[in-house]
């Protein structure tokens, strides 16, 4: 039998998944409890800002990734590099291959599953060192250095920011975004919708409404494509040098879970407080929790909630937080620019944050600091 507290007497907190949320989660924890952090990188690759990503990829590193071991108040964190295989709620273990093959049996008193989801090239679940990431990154940014023209298919937030941003910044490249509506971004205000159709129209972005793309076989989203486009809408096929994918492919990483946890799309189901319902000792957030429509609980501060709640439940409070996420989507959506960035509210109005503020107060105090509790500079080896 195991024992129910760890050796310290304290809780024992095992955060599946080390991506936006899951930091969250394991730095505002580590202090009180017994926290440890299964990843398969050992970096936060964060899921954000595809569109940088591409354009300026030394300008997202900066920004959106970064070495578990630079986060201050990772230092009390035990990270565990691998995958999580089962999660055994009777036995309360979190079964994990490590990324050198071996089995590893975490116990647990409470679970946050963070695990995200696989989404294109850009957000993959398998176990990489932090060279395979860097590789990554660099051949696809490589690939477009070498094209003149890229269709982008998909008129979400993904699609939309990597069109603005590869036409701000790649001088010289033929850029296209199509989209099944009429206007981009659905899930958005109205007002925000239109803002970013002139927005993309004025970056030289080619816009094409009513384009619903037939999707090929064999996991287009996986890489960049070459193969011309064809329409179920009836258009002609389109011809370009490189195609990306950003179709909302969204597979949530929950395979290792009990299928009795999951609605029909393998999303998890939690209640207001973002617990799996059934397991009061387990919560889930992140893009994995089925926590609204739009699982927008990375975004609205959902880690707060997990945090709050896991904290009054080891008081043995039942007065727990609830989650409760605005109408439509908010935040940036093209990421930070030379002019700044610019920050889309729910109600529609938006507000431009100026460029030396927004790297400086913003992504570097008030981020590193103020939510992460600090973060070193400089690369240095992960654990
Ligand atoms: C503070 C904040 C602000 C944001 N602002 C914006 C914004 O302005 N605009 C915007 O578009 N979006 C924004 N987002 C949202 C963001 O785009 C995504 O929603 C977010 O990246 C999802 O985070 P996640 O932790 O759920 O998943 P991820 O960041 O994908 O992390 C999941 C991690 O779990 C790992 N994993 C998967 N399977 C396993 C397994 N079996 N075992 C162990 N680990 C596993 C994955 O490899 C990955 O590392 C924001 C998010 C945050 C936190």
């Amino acid at each position: 039998m195991l024992p129910r507290r760890s050796t310290y007497g304290r809780t024992r907190v095992v955060v599946i998944g080390m991506g936006d949320t899951g930091v969250l989660v394991a730095t505002h924890l580590g202090r009180s409890f017994d926290v440890v952090g299964v990843s398969t990188k050992p970096a936060l690759v964060s899921g954000q800002e595809l569109g940088t990503r591409l354009a300026d990829p030394d300008l997202w590193r900066r920004n959106y990734l970064t070495p578990l071991d630079r986060f201050r108040r990772l230092d009390r964190v035990r990270t565990v590099h691998g995958a999580v295989k089962a999660l055994d709620t009777d036995a309360k273990l979190v079964e994990v291959a490590d990324a050198g093959g071996a089995l590893v049996s975490l116990p647990y008193d409470v679970a946050v599953i963070a695990s995200g989801t696989t989404n294109g090239f850009w957000r993959r679940s398998e176990v990489e060192d932090l060279a395979a990431v860097e590789a990554g990154i660099t051949e696809v940014a490589t690939s477009i250095d070498r094209a003149s023209s890229i269709a982008i298919i998909g008129g979400g937030p993904t699609g939309v920011s990597s069109a603005y941003n590869l036409a701000k910044r790649r001088a010289g490249l033929d850029v296209h975004l199509f989209y099944a509506q009429d206007e981009p971004l659905p899930g958005y205000h109205p007002k925000t919708r239109r803002r970013l159709i002139r927005e993309l129209a004025e970056a030289g972005v080619h816009l094409h409404p009513g384009h619903r793309a037939s999707v090929p076989a064999g996991s287009p989203t996986d890489r960049l494509t070459t193969a011309p486009v064809e329409w179920t809408t009836g258009q002609e096929p389109f011809v370009a040098d490189l195609v990306l994918w950003s179709i909302g492919d969204v597979q949530p990483n929950s395979g290792f879970l009990p299928r009795e946890m999951l609605d029909e799309h393998g999303f998890v189901m939690v209640d207001e407080h973002l617990r799996v319902q059934s397991h009061r000792d387990i919560y889930a957030v992140g893009d994995v929790a089925a926590s609204d429509p739009a699982r927008s609980s990375a975004r609205n501060f959902g880690y707060r909630v997990v945090v709050r709640n896991i904290r009054r439940a080891e008081r043995g409070s039942t007065k727990l937080v609830s989650f409760t996420p605005p109408k439509y989507r908010w935040g940036s959506i093209v990421g930070l620019q030379d002019d700044g960035m610019v920050i889309h509210q729910p109600n529609g109005s938006a507000f431009r944050v100026p460029r030396w503020a927004a790297q400086r107060v913003l992504m570097d105090v008030l981020n590193r600091t103020a939510i992460y509790g600090g973060v070193r500079s400089g690369r240095r080896t992960s654990r």
